[in-house]
């Protein structure tokens, strides 16, 4: 089976084979997640893999790249899914270097296109370019959540991983998103720098919880291959905590959230109370979204087919397919159920509500469980897995081995 099933089931049942139905049925309930990409960064920091470059933001076209941003929205919202918008974030590189203005346009643009208002717009900013103006001008704008990419509060580690910023400006930026009555404010921290203690870890987790982050993300640094630190890691010259330190600080996050009132929600994101972050919820349910700007991701239908697309990364193309209001270059990749299914349990997987086997189901057109019986009633067996019949779940206290358990039910 291909995975394409249109037209055998009308009402959201399985059909007689277990298929449930897909495509333009399943797509018109759901809500809109709107990505935006924003390519550019002071300096490439040297673990960094994402399309970014670095620029003098002189240099930046602000109004230019918001012009084919608006363009390619106008593409993109024909074969989007079809419902109220739900969530805009504005990703990156660092958005906090475009100019407010700028940016406003597209989120009205965003905003026009689609029905209804979003119950969260998100902008990552970068310490070295927020301040309370800034702050201000976002909450005016509409933006209700900034993401602010701290990742230490200490001098060392924020070398180690060639940041621009210090600890003071991390937190002067950070009482600037906080004074902000409508701003609900994220803060991101790495774990796994050389020497760091569990202390470090915990310390900067309370500071940043007191200086009003109500959402922290926490992730383990990884060594991408294309990266500085890829490159010294082969020639043997990169330090780093070895594996059982980075699972020990993994832990001792967890114990410090749970002190801090945060709910430990998805393996790498902790809440306090009616602050967890919405936009990636549509990523972890394995909803498509939409991707906007140089370099962005997004899932389209065409045809009947579910592809995603990945925007060229190179600036002045972007633009130029922009000003002549087409589609920008973009490498498509065509997803089958099989691929859906993956996604859906690998991303789900991450998350305390775990996966709905049913709801995947419908989403996607055929039932996940099907071939994966076996491997199911292993992983429940020896505990990796909890399993009610719908629900799959993987107990918070084996999240350290979940992209193993993933993989095992594959
Ligand atoms: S600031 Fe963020 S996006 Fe830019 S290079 Fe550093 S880690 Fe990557």
């Amino acid at each position: 089976m291909d995975g394409r099933n249109d037209g055998f089931v009308v009402d959201g049942r399985p059909d007689a084979y277990g298929r449930y139905p897909r495509g333009p049925m399943a797509r018109a309930e759901s809500s809109v997640a709107v990505y935006v990409h924003v390519p550019w960064c002071l300096q490439r920091c040297p673990y960094c893999d994402f399309a970014t470059e670095a620029i003098n933001p002189r240099n930046i076209p602000h109004e230019a790249y918001a012009d084919a941003v608006v363009s390619e929205l106008e593409i993109r919202a024909r074969d989007a899914v079809q419902g109220p918008i739900d969530t805009v974030f504005f990703g990156g590189g660092t958005p906090s270097l475009w100019s407010v203005e700028a940016l406003g346009r597209v989120l009205r643009a965003i905003q026009s296109t689609f029905s209804g208002s979003p119950r969260e717009v998100t902008v990552e900013c970068n310490p070295t370019s927020l301040d309370e103006d800034r702050a201000a001008a976002l909450e005016d704008i509409g933006v209700t959540r900034l993401s602010l990419g701290v990742q230490s509060l200490r001098e060392r580690h924020l070398r180690y991983l060639g940041r621009l910023h210090d600890a003071p400006q991390a937190e002067r930026a950070l009482r600037a998103a906080s004074s902000r009555a409508a701003l609900r404010v994220t803060a991101d921290l790495m774990f796994g720098m050389p020497e760091q203690s569990e202390d470090e870890l915990v310390e900067d987790m309370r500071r940043l919880v007191e200086l009003g982050a109500g959402h922290l993300s926490a992730y383990a640094l990884t060594i991408e291959p294309a990266t500085r630190f890829g490159e010294l890691a082969r020639k043997g010259r990169l330090r780093k905590l070895p594996d059982d330190g980075v699972a020990a600080l993994f832990e001792a996050a967890e114990r410090c959230a749970e002190s801090l009132g945060l709910e430990h929600y998805e393996v790498s994101n902790y809440a306090t109370p009616g602050q967890r972050g919405l936009h990636n919820e549509h990523y972890w349910r394995g909803d498509d979204y939409v991707g906007l700007g140089a370099g962005a991701v997004g899932c389209t239908v065409r045809d009947g087919r579910v592809l995603r697309y990945k925007n060229v990364y190179d600036v002045p193309s972007y633009l130029e397919a922009g000003a002549r209001r087409e589609r920008p270059r973009e490498e498509l990749e065509e997803l089958g159920s099989d691929d859906r299914v993956r996604e859906g349990l690998m991303l789900g997987l991450r998350t305390t509500e775990g996966v709905s086997l049913r709801a995947l189901a419908e989403r996607i057109g055929v039932d996940p469980r099907v071939g994966r019986e076996r491997a199911i009633e292993k992983a429940v067996r020896r505990g990796w897995l909890t399993d009610d019949g719908d629900r799959l779940v993987i107990p918070r206290a084996r999240w350290l081995l979940a992209d193993d358990i993933v993989s095992s039910i594959f």
